[in-house]
């Protein structure tokens, strides 16, 4: 089976782990700071704090926001559920805002109607959680301009886009959002085996995830509420968490983002060659957001005909047993059954219920050879074919 996804680690990637695991830190040692410096400084950001991955950097991107029970964080329902879950660890509620239907990002529009009825009603978002979907980034500067007008922190959920450029800067740079999270599971763009990372220009949002990532707990004395015991003393500040990564995992981390502009030239090679070959099948692919540079996380198409739509799980079916693994990115996360138990339905966001019943993404990742991608064309001309009607409808 041609997998959707998969990493590509090297023997540099490798030597990089085995060093660390014959030196004298596991974890907390100068690993962490050396990724987190090198990708600040990728990304032109001023603070970038590592987290064990992109789930824990969205809750301590929400708390650092101030986000806490009663408030609310509004997201795109097409995203992976840790976009909308990061709101719920923080006790506070989950609303969703519809899709572009070309881009598949948070509709700028949308927001901006669903804000200036939100703000009659006293119930403006606290955090408004933007999803790089597929590595595109939303339309950021919109974005920018209503968070400036309502107050709400934008927060970038860019863990599909280490890499994605948007208005000429790099995703991370903080031109544009308040915080962006970067993930490094195996399936993104670099891998880190399990990590993530949360950037920022804000130096007292920096502290606050720094202080939050560890318990809660400092050494430093200038943030102490009595004088010092000794040199074995600290202070809990809060309740915060165990979110740390460890030097293994920055080690990998920092060893696949020096392989970072190789990853994206061979993702935009395939990426091309993928949209030179559908042009002429009857499916939509993702429309390019303006300014945005995807760093393609994943390659969606759509299916256009109602016919090929009413094949969906069909045309799925046969490229598995074709050996192709396609997948499905994503169920709306208001039909998830937690999210219905608060009230959510279908119906409630067409756009994206619309997509779910009409998306497939196809393999992509650096290894995928030519060979390999005309089998995954071939099986869904194939499919198209036989289960999806040859014409539009
Ligand atoms: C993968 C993913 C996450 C979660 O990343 P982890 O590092 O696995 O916690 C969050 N948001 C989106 C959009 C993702 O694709």
């Amino acid at each position: 089976m041609i997998p959707y996804a998969r990493q590509n680690i090297d023997a540099g990637d490798i030597d990089a782990v085995l060093q660390v695991l014959q030196s004298d830190w596991l974890t907390q040692g100068p690993m962490v700071e050396r990724f987190e410096q090198a990708l600040a400084q990728r990304c032109g950001a001023v603070h970038a704090v590592a987290v064990s991955n992109a789930t824990a950097g969205l809750h301590l991107a929400c708390l650092a926001a101030g986000l806490g029970v009663g408030d609310w964080l509004w997201t795109s329902p097409i995203s992976f559920v840790a976009s909308a879950n990061c709101a719920r660890y923080c006790g506070a509620n989950v609303d969703f805002v519809d899709i572009d239907p070309h881009t598949w990002t948070l509709d700028a529009t949308a927001l901006a109607r669903k804000l200036e009825e939100a703000a009659s009603l006293g119930r403006l978002p606290k955090v408004v959680v933007a999803v790089a979907f597929a590595g595109q980034s939303a339309d950021m500067r919109s974005l920018k301009g209503l968070a400036r007008q309502y107050g709400f922190t934008l927060i970038e959920d860019a863990a599909h886009a280490v890499g994605a450029r948007y208005a000429g800067v790099a995703v991370g740079n903080g031109e544009f959002a308040d915080m962006t999270v970067f993930s490094f599971h195996p399936v993104k763009i670099i891998t880190a085996a399990e990590g993530g990372m949360v950037l920022t220009n804000d130096a007292q949002l920096a502290a606050r995830l720094q202080l939050l990532r560890s318990h809660g707990v400092t050494r430093d004395p200038g943030q102490m509420s009595e004088a010092s015991h000794g040199p074995w003393y600290y202070q809990q500040l809060e309740l915060g968490f165990n979110y740390r990564l460890s030097d293994l995992h920055a080690a990998l981390g920092l060893s696949q983002l020096s392989r970072l502009d190789e990853f994206l030239a061979r993702r935009r090679q395939l990426v091309a060659r993928y949209q030179r070959s559908l042009a002429d099948l009857p499916v939509d692919v993702q429309a390019p957001q303006a300014e945005a540079q995807s760093a393609w996380h994943l390659f969606v198409v759509r299916l256009r005909s109602a016919r090929a739509q009413r094949a969906h799980k069909q045309i799925f079916e046969a490229m598995r047993a074709a050996g192709v693994g396609v997948n499905l990115h994503y169920i709306p996360i208001h039909l998830q059954p937690y999210y219905r138990e608060l009230g959510f339905k279908p119906g409630d966001f067409p756009e994206a219920e619309a997509y779910y019943a009409s998306a497939l993404s196809l393999p992509l990742y650096p290894d995928l050879s030519e060979a390999e991608q005309d089998h995954v064309l071939d099986s869904l001309r194939q499919a198209l074919q036989t289960l999806g009607g040859d014409a539009d409808e």
